[in-house]
């Protein structure tokens, strides 16, 4: 039963209180993917109700977010739509309506308990499991608790849910789940400054912009049975909710941090939109990775772009059980799409991370370099440990050890060295004409290729890891090489 007759109508619904995490961009890709799924309409609604924990950052945050990532909604702030405001602050009037009708008919109350008795009911009731609220203004005479409230008694108002038996509610991943109705508490819906709490601005909101389908993060599955009891209240029929696994950290243990940390090789460990965005991380293959946090098409297919996801996802396949995180998979993932990139394309891209890394690279020879590196790079940022040594006069110093190949000694070098430079002095400068004659300088040599390769790499990028070495002599160009290759050999004799 994960369908209802009416119009597809799902919202992501986030409380702007800081960085958008990850775990919120994945309950708005699963929205985004089931609402354009079924030619449905996708809403962004601000819920910005607790006005203490409100940060005015976050809302930027999360709407840079939603572009980068492509979830463009179809209402919601900047844009409006036949059902706002979508910013629940600016929807209080419509609110104190319906909290009005709650208390006219007697289903909410007033309640005067001052924060020092509520901690005392909160000592004496939690070691028992006791809900925090006795409801000591239940019964209380609704024109005496008016009166107060008239003469500005400060107090709050809250929800009447019945006392005993039980409510199953339908949640469309994990099907019916029962709650004991006793221990639930009549919550606070509207606070003393007068703002409904979450709970109630969410259910008015959902029922008000004819939300079908309520797609939302697990840790609300506690909340289903307050907001069913809402529902019925204000005699509305709530729309079908679907509860999204948790999202654990790589290890599987532990739910995914909400701040950012550092591996053990100093690489960032991002969780916010926005780390990933600056790191590199191309939206596509951001989408493609976070779609199977929680849902899979089939079990096999891994690479899909967005209008396949659109078009197979579906909540059936929404998994039940907890996801992990698996930074190593989206990286992955972000290879195989930027691969899929014209050398153009790709350099354009990098362009912005080499000139923040401060490399000054010109762009008709990234242009070149781009093929090259293509295969091998994962995060765009890593671009500059790829290519710097291409765009300096003077390679940093390198420990000179790395020239040496396996069994082989220091003292090896300077003649391969050396005839490593006296070939490439006479060689036409390609890639196919480089290959040819190093290859015949080795055999000449009575040693391995890799024995030749090695010092030649290091001498000219200064590292192991680097890009194929033939091209990347050529896109060098002859005098560059030649100044490399004597200064380890002139380093090799001075040592
Ligand atoms: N504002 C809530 C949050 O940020 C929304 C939960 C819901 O979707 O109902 O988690």
């Amino acid at each position: 039963m994960t369908m209802s007759t009416k119009p597809v109508r799902v919202r992501y619904a986030p409380s702007p209180t800081g960085d958008f995490h990850v775990g919120g961009a994945r309950t708005a890709l699963f929205n985004y993917l089931f609402a354009r799924h079924h030619g449905g309409k996708f809403i962004l609604r601000i819920e910005d109700t607790d006005q203490k924990r409100y940060n005015p950052e976050a809302v930027n945050w999360l709407l840079n977010g939603l572009r980068y990532l492509g979830l463009d909604w179809d209402e919601g702030p900047e844009i409006g739509g036949d059902y706002g405001p979508y910013v629940q602050t600016e929807r209080l009037s419509i609110y104190r309506h319906y909290c009005q009708q709650l208390l006219d008919q007697g289903l909410a109350y007033r309640c005067f308990a001052t924060p020092e008795e509520l901690e005392e009911m909160r000592r004496e009731r939690k070691p028992k499991g006791l809900p925090t609220y006795d409801r000591r203004y239940r019964d209380y005479d609704p024109d005496q608790a008016l009166a107060r409230a008239d003469g500005g008694e400060s107090h709050v108002i809250r929800i009447k849910l019945p006392l005993e038996g039980s409510i199953t509610v339908y949640d469309a991943i994990r099907g019916d789940i029962t709650f004991q109705n006793e221990k639930l508490e009549d919550v606070v819906i509207v606070k003393s400054d007068g703002i409904p709490t979450y709970h109630m601005a969410n259910v008015i909101d959902d029922h008000l912009m004819n939300i079908s389908h309520i797609m939302r993060g697990d840790e609300w599955v506690s909340s289903m049975p307050l907001h069913i009891h809402l529902y019925n209240a204000l005699g509305w029929e709530p729309p079908i909710m679907a509860h999204l696994p948790v999202i654990l950290n790589p290890t599987g243990r532990g739910k995914m941090s909400k701040r950012e940390s550092r591996a053990p090789d100093g690489r960032v460990l991002p969780v916010f939109v926005r780390t990933f965005e600056e790191l590199g991380y191309l939206s596509d293959a951001m989408v493609n990775y976070m779609a199977l946090v929680g849902w899979s098409y089939d079990d096999k297919t891994e690479i899909m772009d967005r209008e396949e996801l659109i078009d197979r996802f579906s909540l059936d396949r929404v998994n039940a059980s907890p996801a992990s995180w698996n930074y190593e998979k989206l990286d992955y993932f972000n290879g195989v799409y930027l691969r899929t990139l014209t050398p153009l394309a790709l350099t354009e891209l990098v362009m912005p991370y080499l000139e923040k890394a401060g490399i000054k690279a010109d762009k008709a020879t990234m242009m070149q370099i781009a093929p090259l590196i293509q295969e091998r790079l994962n995060v765009l940022s890593d671009v500059s440990n790829w290519v710097d040594f291409f765009f300096v006069d003077e390679l940093p110093p390198y420990n000179l050890n790395l020239l040496v190949p396996k069994k082989m000694s220091l003292a090896d070098m300077p003649p391969i060295l050396i005839a490593a430079r006296d070939t490439l002095a006479q060689t036409n400068f390609n890639h196919d004409a480089i290959d040819a004659a190093l290859r015949q300088s080795v055999e000449t040599l009575g040693i391995k290729a890799g024995q030749m390769f090695q010092p030649i790499r290091i001498a000219i990028c200064g590292k192991l890891v680097a890009p194929p070495l033939f091209n990347t002599l050529e896109i060098l160009g002859r005098e560059t090489v030649l100044k490399r290759l004597d200064q380890a050999i002139s380093r090799l004799e001075q040592n």
